[in-house]
């Protein structure tokens, strides 16, 4: 297995179909291969994603035969629960079974007005950002649809699947472990199942996809599906962005900046969250909030102050709060909006960037490498 993107599904249980991440189209078609009307797929989907149902012998209104049939062909196949940890803040984080040796983390954030929950897309990531304990896991694969659906079933599962309205998670985003824009091709029908007014039902402005700026695959998902869109910028100049996040020296800022502004066209999208993690003594300077306020003002955009979680072995620090304050009010009074994200679950290492799940059989692990295997892969795309 190679690097970014590279990877396959593990939808398939044992032959059988794996039903969890098919989105309501694949579902029917494979319905209509069972000789099943459409309709069967609502119900099957009210089944698994609203009443949490995992069995298919529960599944009382689906005819007996048809039950019979899905036993054979088809499979609901959820990720496993390692372990859970809760945060005194009341922030709770799973460690789910990939496999044998490989496992990944979800988190869920609670807070008087939503519940937001954060889950990954590979297990481990290939980006390399220099100031993130995933990236020091190296990477091992993506995950599939049925993976990434798995955790918020297994989220609303943990915290109750309510009958008649669950708004206990309001909010997913794509800001656990891995770049989700390497792993196109299985996010993209997680997405979709998310916003289903049959499946999670989601608000599209509440499902929020973070990238490390992989700007062709923002214009691959502009022709795709229309959620939040958040950007990991982190510097205003080329130069201090490579070092921080590698995948600069391949798509710079001013064709990153495009791109996202291209979505938010395409999309009629409102604006794109620019994450910018504060790291005392190297992005977080007066002159340097300037300059973002500069790249960004005039344009759809808002930041969001991410202070620094440390982790076991890292050369970075956060920025003092007084710095964090005065590098946001530069923004506002610069014309952006800006704000800053409270820190939480840290005593778990549940926060940004501390996630490392477990990665023992990591393909590609240093970044001059992974840097030259983006740049030949370039041309082709990432995952296609
Ligand atoms: N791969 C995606 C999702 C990453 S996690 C991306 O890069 O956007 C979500 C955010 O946490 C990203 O902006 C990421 O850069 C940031 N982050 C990573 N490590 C961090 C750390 N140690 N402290 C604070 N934020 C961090």
């Amino acid at each position: 297995m190679t690097a970014i993107g590279a990877g396959e599904t593990t939808d398939n249980a044992g032959g059988r179909v794996n039903l969890l991440g098919l989105p309501r189209a694949e579902l029917e078609a494979f319905c209509a291969g069972l000789g099943a009307k459409p309709f069967r797929a609502r119900q099957l989907m009210n089944w698994l994603y609203k009443r949490g149902c995992d069995r298919f012998e529960d599944m009382s209104n689906l005819a007996r035969d048809f039950r019979g049939q899905l036993a054979e062909r088809a499979a609901i196949t959820l990720p496993e629960i390692v372990t859970e940890q809760r945060a005194s803040d009341g922030t709770r984080k799973w460690l789910l079974r990939a496999d044998q040796t490989q496992a990944f983390e979800m988190v869920y954030i609670p807070e008087a007005d939503r519940g937001t929950l954060c889950i990954s897309s590979q297990v481990g990531c290939a980006l390399d950002c220099a100031f993130c304990a995933t990236a020091q896991q190296g990477f091992n694969r993506n995950l599939s649809s049925a993976e990434i659906v798995g955790q918020v079933w297994l989220a609303k599962r943990e915290l109750g699947f309510q009958p008649g309205g669950d708004r206990i998670i309001t909010n997913v985003v794509l800001m656990g472990m891995g770049e989700p824009l390497a792993n196109f091709r299985n996010v993209i029908p997680a997405l979709r199942i998310f916003l289903d007014d049959l499946g999670f039902d989601l608000s599209r402005r509440r499902v929020t996809l973070s990238t490390s700026g992989l700007a062709p695959q923002i214009y691959r998902l502009a022709q795709e599906i229309n959620v939040a869109l958040a950007v990991s910028l982190h510097a205003p100049d080329d130069e201090l962005r490579s070092q921080l996040v590698p995948i600069n020296r391949l798509h710079p800022i001013a064709e990153l900046l495009e791109a996202c502004w291209h979505y938010i066209d395409e999309q009629n999208g409102r604006s794109v969250t620019f994450e910018y993690v504060m790291l005392d003594g190297v992005n977080d300077s007066p002159a340097q909030a300037r300059a973002l306020a500069r790249l960004l003002t005039g344009h759809p955009a808002k930041v969001n102050l991410i202070p620094f979680n440390p982790y076991h072995g890292t050369q970075f620090r956060r920025s003092s709060e007084a710095a964090i304050g005065q590098f946001r009010d530069l923004l506002l009074r610069g014309g952006v909006m800006a704000t800053v994200r409270r820190t939480r679950g840290d005593d778990i290492d549940a926060a940004c960037g501390q996630l490392v799940g477990r990665v023992t059989d990591r393909t590609v692990v240093r970044l001059g490498s992974r840097v030259e295997a983006a740049r030949t892969r370039a041309a082709g795309g990432v995952d296609a």
